[in-house]
């Protein structure tokens, strides 16, 4: 598929900016033309973490004219370890203004706008429709299917990147020309970890990332062969790229050929633990106590650990009891119940045991006490 650029050359390059590309202008696919489309362009990263980091570095340092950045988080200490664009300097500064202030030091002759905001389906369209492509950075299948339907909706390019543990996947879904994210996932997958449960080598975001980088860049000059209709399947350990191809779902819900869904949805996080779910993230927990619903949360770990620190309302039955059936005979089964342990291990065995005895109205907490520590208490001891 050979495609037309992105973006129309804009002004021409200053002498300082002549100097700067050299290395790109030299490539006669890029050439001062191409330089000046990427001059021109205006590129958004949803997200300045694992992806985000060196994408947004390397579209900087390549003089993308206006980059844009999402991203509502504070960096924390256990980024560091992949989010290369902020520093320890920058612990506790928003995300989205530590970026902002690295890439003045990259490159002081583009132009960067932050978006310090969560991205929902009341401020997507409006952050999007200046952007010519949207490059996805985030960890989470709500954001997504979000960014899939605005780009789907929008008419953009949408260039996707995944990573977790050894394993990346990257894809360019643009329903003008080729499937569309929901195409290859109609459905949201249940029970994937993300990095902050399962791990994430840091250095694979720079494989998945600088392919992300490059597909901008191809598509915003108009050169090569897209990542449209294809998936790389990267694993690090056993070093291999696989591409395959993937292809438009004519039954597709937002970009096939009779679409019935024609807005974004309502609610994705929704979408993404549908009813019957056993997960809870904890910002629903977090939500649900502060609206003071009626429900018995039990933290399934040992006391020692309830002792360094519980979540507030908590009350302990240590998964043991659970095993050996004791604690069965104590629990309403007319509430609802939420579990949670450390890291939601121990809760997934506990809720199992739960749902085997009859138990309908119950749940765990996703990521555990961890989770509570790193998202909703930060003052939360972590071991
Ligand atoms: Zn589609």
């Amino acid at each position: 598929m050979k495609l037309s650029p992105l973006v129309d050359e804009g002004a021409a390059l200053s002498v300082v900016e002549d100097q700067r590309y050299s290395r790109h202008i030299l490539v006669p696919e890029i050439s001062i033309i191409g330089q000046q489309r990427v001059k021109a362009a205006k590129v958004l990263c949803v997200g300045a973490g694992g992806l985000g980091s060196p994408v947004l570095m390397y579209l900087a340092a390549a003089g993308i004219g206006t980059l844009g950045i999402v991203d509502f988080d504070v960096v924390e200490e256990s980024n560091l370890q992949r989010q290369i664009i902020h520093g320890q300097s920058d612990i506790g500064t928003s995300k989205a203004k530590s970026a902002k202030r690295k890439i003045a030091e990259i490159n002081p002759y583009i132009n960067v706008i932050t978006h310090d905001v969560r991205l929902d389906n009341t401020n997507v369209m409006e952050i999007f429709k200046d952007y010519d492509l949207i490059i996805d950075g985030t960890d989470n299948f709500a954001t997504r299917y979000l960014i899939n339907d605005a780009c789907v909706l929008l008419g953009k390019p949408y260039v996707w990147g995944s990573v977790l543990r050894f394993d990346g996947q990257a894809s360019v879904f643009w329903s003008e020309h080729g499937p569309c994210y929901r195409c290859l996932h109609p459905t949201p997958a249940q029970d994937v970890p993300n990095c902050a449960e399962a791990g994430v080598l840091g250095v694979l975001c720079a494989s998945i990332a600088s392919i992300q980088a490059t597909e901008a860049i191809k598509l915003i000059i108009g050169i090569g062969e897209p990542l449209i209709g294809a998936l790389i399947i990267y694993d690090a350990l056993a070093m291999s790229f696989r591409k395959i191809e993937i292809k438009k779902d004519p039954e597709c819900v937002v970009c096939g050929e009779n679409p019935t869904q024609k807005g974004l949805l309502k609610n994705y996080e929704e979408f993404c633990s549908p009813a019957g779910a056993t997960h809870l993230s904890v910002e629903k927990l977090k939500i649900k106590m502060d609206r003071g619903d009626d429900f018995l949360l039990i933290d399934v770990r040992e006391a020692s650990e309830f002792e360094i620190r519980r979540i507030p309302g908590s009350v302990l039955i240590p998964l043991g009891n659970f095993i050996d059936g004791s604690a069965l005979k104590s629990l309403p089964k007319d509430k609802e119940i939420i579990l949670h342990c450390h890291s939601g291990g121990r809760s997934a065995t506990a809720l199992s045991i739960l749902k085997n005895a009859g138990f309908r109205d119950v749940t765990h907490v996703e990521g555990g006490i961890l989770a509570w520590a790193q998202h909703i208490d930060t003052t939360c001891t972590v071991y």
